[in-house]
């Protein structure tokens, strides 16, 4: 579902499913075997007659959601929840009754027991029924977020919420231990998390491809007439046809590479934290391709490329914000960063992206180990915390192109790959590659040249054309889309005295 290309169509509703499903329906549907009353919830969430939200980050709590303040307090009956500050607010789902829908919620809140902490737990919450709040639910609906496909993103907090004893999320419902190991409790909580993490990156894939197949198309019917009397198509131009077949490139090399990804992280033979590591580096590698990919391209477009109607700046604008919507986003999470050198990557000899990669890990833990202090000192927040990003990406840089090049992928998509790879860290290629700044451009030279004669090709086998509505893409649509404009007409005369004064 999540890698159908309508997911990049509406960022609102990928929102709500990943929620509802990926989130809701997924953390519940692990206790079902054990929780046969949990089964009406999930057909109705199934049948989508109620929407799953999952309360888990606070106000106050975003990427160290393990510190969550809300309170889960048992009482005879169950349990009492309770927002005890404004910072404990969850933050961001959409929680208000506003589109008619019956509201449940997995909340997360502190299990208090006899006055004891015993650690976060998720709770199920009804929120609202299809026109109003239930009692001591309120949601405060957040301000609009610019260039977004709208959706009521709140703020959410609880006063004296009392739920029943099968409200704990657990197969146990009567097992109210503290966990011997709290952070790995809680990590296991929120498993459905790093497959969270994962989905995020789809859209952006097939966004990818349909904004290079947008200014690709655009790119061969729009021509201008120069100094000759013929009219040139704006493709001839080698600034035209770098964005457009590295957009190209990326998005086959991340097609090829994105599935086979899926199957490690679900593969419960590797530690959790490695598929975990695996899913952050998949996020930060597609999210920075396309926060480069698609402005490049939209700029390409001139005008017509900040038009909501071509795509490629409403998607911008919307898909951007989809880079902090999860608690592992940063890369910095507790799992993520110390075990994504355990990722199964490609040996160093591989490709020279491989090389890259293993070169600056290496570098960066070599560093580590002369630290004093280890990960927690202050030099490590401030020598190796900063490139962790790009370690994190040349490890999916190598990852995507060796998938690329199991998958068969044509070779000038790889060779303009690699190239776009090469932009990012061009110092390390000379010094360490092997590859002057000039031997470089010279590489991406051939590498284009190679590609172009196969661009419409390319172009057609990314199978995103129904997908695509933007009118540019042909001279046709264009004519369709103009005739179905406002226009604006009249049959007032100037009057001369007029135009004079005017004049
Ligand atoms: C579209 C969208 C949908 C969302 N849906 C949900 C949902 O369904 N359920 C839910 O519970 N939440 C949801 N969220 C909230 C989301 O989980 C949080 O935005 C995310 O966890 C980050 O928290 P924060 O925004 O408070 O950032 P903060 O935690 O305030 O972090 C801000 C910045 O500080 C830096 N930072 C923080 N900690 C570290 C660290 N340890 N190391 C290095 N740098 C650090 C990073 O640069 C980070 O970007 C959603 C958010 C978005 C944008």
């Amino acid at each position: 579902m999540i890698m159908d290309p309508i997911m990049s169509l509406d960022t609102a509703m990928f929102t709500i499913l990943a929620a509802h499903v990926g989130l809701t329906i997924g953390t519940l549907s692990r206790h079902l075997h054990a929780r046969p009353d949990l089964k009406p919830l999930l057909n109705s969430l199934l049948r989508f007659d109620t929407v799953g939200i999952y309360l888990l980050t606070e106000r106050g709590h975003g990427l160290d959601a393990f510190n969550v303040e809300t309170t889960a307090t048992t009482t005879p009956h169950g349990f009492v929840l309770n927002t005890p500050r404004e910072e404990a607010c969850k933050f961001m789902p959409a929680s208000t009754p506003l589109f008619g829908i019956p509201k449940v919620a997995l909340v997360m809140a502190r299990l208090l027991v006899d006055g004891h902490d015993r650690g976060p737990r998720f709770f199920i919450v009804p929120i609202c029924n299809a026109h109003t709040m239930y009692t001591g639910v309120q949601s405060i609906r957040l301000g609009p977020r610019p260039g977004t496909s709208p959706l009521d993103f709140s703020l959410t907090r609880f006063t004296n919420v009392h739920v029943p004893h099968t409200a704990l999320v657990a197969s146990n419902v009567s097992d109210l231990s503290p966990p011997s190991r709290p952070l790995d409790a809680w990590w296991d909580q929120v498993w459905r998390i790093p497959l969270g993490t994962m989905a995020v990156s789809a859209p952006w894939i097939s966004s990818i491809k349909a904004a290079a197949y947008i200014a690709g198309r655009y790119s061969m019917h729009r021509s201008l007439v120069g100094k000759g009397t013929q009219p040139i198509p704006i493709i001839t131009f080698r600034t035209q046809q770098w964005p457009i077949a590295h957009a190209t490139a990326v998005a086959m090399v991340m097609s090829s590479w994105y599935p086979i990804a899926i199957k490690q992280c679900e593969d419960r033979s590797l530690d959790h934290r490695v598929r975990h590591g695996l899913a952050v580096i998949v996020k930060a590698t597609t999210c920075r391709h396309f926060q480069r990919c698609i402005p490049e391209v939209a700029e390409r477009c001139g005008a017509q490329g900040t038009f909501e109607h071509n795509y490629m700046a409403r998607i911008e604008a919307s898909s951007s914000q989809k880079a902090t919507s999860s608690p592992s986003a940063s890369g910095s999470s507790p799992s993520s960063s110390s075990t994504a050198t355990q990722s199964p990557s490609p040996p160093s000899d591989h490709s020279l992206l491989a090389h890259h990669a293993h070169s600056l890990l290496s570098e960066n833990l070599s560093l580590l180990a002369s630290l004093p202090g280890g990960h927690r000192s202050p030099t490590y927040n401030s020598l190796i915390l900063p490139q962790a990003e790009l370690a994190i990406e040349a490890m999916g840089h190598a990852l995507a192109y060796a998938a690329a090049l199991a998958s068969h992928v044509p070779q000038p998509i790889l060779d303009v790959y690699e190239s776009a790879v090469i932009r990012r860290d061009p110092a390390w290629y000379s010094e360490q590659g092997g590859l002057s700044r000039v031997q470089q451009r010279l590489r991406e030279d051939a590498a284009v040249t190679a590609l172009m004669p196969h661009l419409e090709r390319y172009l057609d086998d990314l199978d995103i054309a129904p997908y695509v509505s933007a009118p540019i893409v042909s001279d046709e649509g264009w004519k369709t889309y103009y005739a179905s404009l406002d226009a604006f007409s009249g049959d007032a005369t100037p009057e001369s005295e007029q135009v004079q004064a005017m004049l």
